[in-house]
């Protein structure tokens, strides 16, 4: 049987040693302060957005919400957004998107002061995760993805990794994260022919395409660790991209839908805003 990786263990882990780091931060005078901006009362949103409050407020993260009508101008956001800009108190900015359809994504993107962009949504952040710099910050779920890797001890380097998905926001920067740590990295997308030849042969299978089913026996192999990103609303519930009972019985480890990656992406955001909060204190210094 493969062995669960549960995300709660690893989002624990995670916030145990930022309350630490926010205490260290409160000695020098910094409370970190994030901001949260939401057009309209999508449920999934919603859920994320309470989820991420709650994680703050036991991290000890102040929050800024910016509650915007689904129907709100661009004018509208871009004020918002520049009100986060100014405000010293706020180190980072979590933006839902997609963004209702009146609006210019990109432009609202990149409006964000880059050093407050702790989920990866402007240029210089991808710029960052692209050319392996480091700077910026890294998509939170495509972080968590590697979080949970770490956490359970599977090794990165020199293993086969395969992303399914290739959007900026999980599958694109979960790749260069793996290709970071030297693994050998295949992506593969919607036009990709023999999708399950090409996941038999991974160590390290990420699944990030919002199909659900899509990742069958026929893709898996006894020695796998397989990290399921895939959120899907089905009339039986929530599911992944993939079968978990057929997982179950033929790889060495994965993570289950709910319970897994998603877990785990409150507390990689707290992490940013933490790294946001110290990397400004030691600008300052
Ligand atoms: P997206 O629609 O932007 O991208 C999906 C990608 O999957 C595309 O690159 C596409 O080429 C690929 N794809 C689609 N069908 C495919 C197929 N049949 N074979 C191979 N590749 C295929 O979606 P996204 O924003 O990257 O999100 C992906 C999934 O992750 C969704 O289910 C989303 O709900 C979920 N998600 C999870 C979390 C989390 O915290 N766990 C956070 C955000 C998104």
């Amino acid at each position: 049987m493969a062995e669960i990786l549960y995300g709660r263990p690893v989002a624990e882990a995670i916030t145990a040693e930022l309350t630490e780091r926010a205490a260290a931060l409160a000695g020098s005078c910094v409370e970190p302060g994030l901001a949260i901006i939401r057009l309209g009362e999508n449920n999934s949103d919603v859920a994320y957005e309470q989820a991420a409050l709650k994680r703050c407020a036991r991290v000890g993260i102040k929050t800024r919400l910016f509650h915007l009508g689904a129907d709100a101008a661009q004018s509208e956001l871009l004020r918002a957004i520049e009100e986060v800009n100014c405000d010293e108190a706020i180190h980072g900015c979590l933006m839902f998107r997609p963004l209702p359809g009146q609006l210019d994504e990109r432009a609202a993107c990149e409006t964000l002061s880059p050093d407050k962009d702790v989920d990866g949504i402007t240029g210089p952040s991808m710029e960052g995760v692209f050319s392996g710099t480091g700077h910026g910050f890294v998509p939170c779920t495509a972080r968590s993805c590697l979080e949970i890797l770490d956490y359970y001890g599977i090794p990165i380097q020199g293993k086969r990794a395969v992303v399914i998905g290739r959007s900026l926001v999980i599958g694109r920067p979960a790749a260069m994260l793996l290709l970071a740590r030297d693994a050998t990295v295949t992506i593969c997308h919607s036009r990709t022919p023999a999708l399950p030849n090409i996941c038999r042969e991974a160590d390290i299978l990420i699944a990030a395409a919002g199909r659900p089913g899509l990742v069958g026996a026929g893709c898996f192999n006894p020695g796998q660790v397989v990290i399921d990103v895939g959120i899907n609303t089905t009339p039986g519930g929530i599911c992944g991209d993939v079968c978990f009972e057929e997982a179950e019985n033929r790889v060495r480890a994965v993570t289950p839908v709910p319970g897994g990656v998603g877990a785990v992406t409150t507390a990689v955001l707290c992490k940013h805003v933490i790294e946001a909060a110290e990397r400004r204190l030691k600008q300052r210094n």
